[in-house]
């Protein structure tokens, strides 16, 4: 049995207890104790969820590669565009992984379609009994992405608060439109922080008092940092390497970039873990916006929070404390868990920490990193669109811009893969602005952008303004405690 030690120290746990766990009680992020090799001469005959399956059964111990077939099909199956899941397409001299066709058209569907049936598999595992309920606040797109992987999934429930005034129209539309007999949606009188800070509560709250567990529910949470959300993102590094090797455009063994556009390092961790995993990643491309914590970080190995935060274009990557880091942290440090534990201490009590030396020289060798402003990736934006016809996302520009100043300052000759993680109808708004329009807010500027460029509207995103409304509740910031126990009870 292979297991998965907490990066802070002391706790250790199977796949299926970390998945259900999410932190580990130490306070540190559950990370493979090994990583297995894969061959990828055996994945080439698979398919998109075949490839998935073979990822996602090596690297999570305890789960059958029958049972993850399963879970893979049930959870992806009719809810993607197609079944390829996430497409290849070749863009001027590189290539754009297209991780935007899943139910809410943007990267986080990858994870959260199989989030709920690999906690619902790990709950069976364990043998416990409890219905699994995720309690969510959230500023707009990940809500929305584990709504619909929650939606009617056996044995789970769903209960999602977002900021009243806090989330745009279309986002507020697509969470109150949400279907599914074990959904609830609930806006909440105040700030993203307010909602945040009403969530901890109620897990604090339940910690103390154990009212959960007397409804025979186990709380539970979403979040990026849980095991069950980063292996799922593995997948498409293969997927996306055996796709150059279909297509001609590299042969087996050869190295290749990805260019990842990044807020809390999930997304660019797993494509770390695909390398440990046998993948022959080249260098791996951390693009930031001007929140550009990250960029400063692997260029000096200082990481340094104390500055101002910037609210961009690209909201998903708007983050001055990449969670995630924690876990690339630990495995080059030698898998010191003190060590992490004290980074972490100075980084919440300081704001500042400074990576050891080798921590560094790995960062060298295996990263590179730059930062777009909003202006750098509407430019992108327009460039892309004027030149290669292909419509970017204002996350996937920023991606862009930084794939440029790659080729330009540091570029090693190979195949680049740049990730692509939410359909430019998303940010419509924001995308048609860069194309040089002035456009109307919501809805019309979904058509507004369809007109002006022709690019196919996502179903899901066309289909909500004609859904009815279901959820209207909303309440205080200090009722959110109550709502959850009435909701559970
Ligand atoms: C969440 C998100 C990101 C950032 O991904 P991380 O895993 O947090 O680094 C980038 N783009 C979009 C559209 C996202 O939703």
């Amino acid at each position: 049995m292979k297991f998965y030690q907490s990066t802070r120290g002391g706790a250790r746990a199977t796949a299926p207890e970390a998945i259900l766990q999410g932190i580990a009680p130490d306070g540190g992020l559950f990370t493979p104790e090994a990583f297995p090799r894969l061959d990828i001469e055996k994945m080439l005959p698979l398919d998109a969820m075949g490839i998935s399956t073979a990822v996602l059964s090596a690297l999570l111990d305890g789960f059958s590669e029958a049972e993850m077939a399963r879970i893979v099909r049930e959870g992806y199956a009719g809810k993607f565009e197609s079944d390829e899941l996430t497409p290849l397409v070749k863009v001027g001299g590189a290539h754009i992984l297209e991780l935007f066709h899943g139910p809410t058209s943007a990267f986080k569907d990858v994870a959260l379609s199989l989030l709920p049936r690999l906690m619902t598999a790990s709950r069976d595992k364990v043998g416990a009994k409890e219905e699994i309920a995720v309690l969510t606040a959230t500023s707009g797109d990940t809500g929305k992405a584990a709504l619909e992987g929650f939606c009617d999934v056996p044995g789970t429930r769903i209960v999602v608060f977002y900021p009243e005034d806090g989330v745009s129209d279309v986002q507020k539309a697509q969470m109150r439109t949400q279907r599914g007999q074990n959904v609830r949606v609930c806006a909440v009188r105040g700030n993203f922080d307010d909602a945040q800070t009403g969530v901890k509560t109620v897990f604090a709250d339940d910690r103390k008092n154990g009212w959960a567990a007397q409804a025979n529910t186990r709380l539970s949470s979403a979040n990026s940092i849980n095991l069950g959300r980063l292996a799922p993102q593995v997948a498409y590094y293969f997927k996306a390497y055996i796709d150059l090797l279909r297509a001609g455009e590299i042969a087996m063994g050869d190295e290749v970039n990805f260019v990842v556009p990044t807020g809390n390092f999930g997304n660019i961790l797993a494509g770390d873990f695909a390398r440990r995993m046998g993948l022959p990643v080249a260098k791996l491309i951390c693009a930031s916006n001007e929140n550009n914590v990250l960029t400063d970080f692997i260029r000096t190995g200082v990481y340094d929070r104390r500055r101002a935060f910037h609210k961009t274009a690209s909201p998903s990557m708007d983050i001055l404390v990449s969670s995630n880091l924690e876990r690339y942290l630990y495995l080059e440090s030698g898998r010191d868990a003190s060590l992490v534990a004290s980074l972490m201490a100075e980084l919440s009590e300081k704001g500042v920490y400074t990576a050891p030396g080798n921590v560094r020289a790995a960062l060298d060798a295996r990263f590179w990193a730059g930062c777009a402003n909003d202006a750098a990736a509407f430019a992108a934006i327009k460039r892309v669109w004027e030149e290669q016809g292909y419509l970017l996302d204002t996350h996937t520009a920023v991606a862009w811009a930084v794939y440029e100043q790659f080729r330009a300052g540091a570029d090693n000759g190979k195949k680049t893969v740049v990730l692509a993680t939410a359909s430019p109808y998303k940010f419509a708004a924001s995308v048609l602005t860069a194309l040089g329009e002035n456009p109307a807010g919501g809805f019309a500027a979904l058509d507004e952008l369809h007109a002006r460029t022709g690019v196919p509207v996502p179903k899901n995103l066309a289909a909500i303004r004609d859904l009815p409304v279901l959820h209207t509740d909303a309440v205080e910031k200090g009722d959110i405690l109550a709502y959850v126990k009435e909701t559970i009870r």
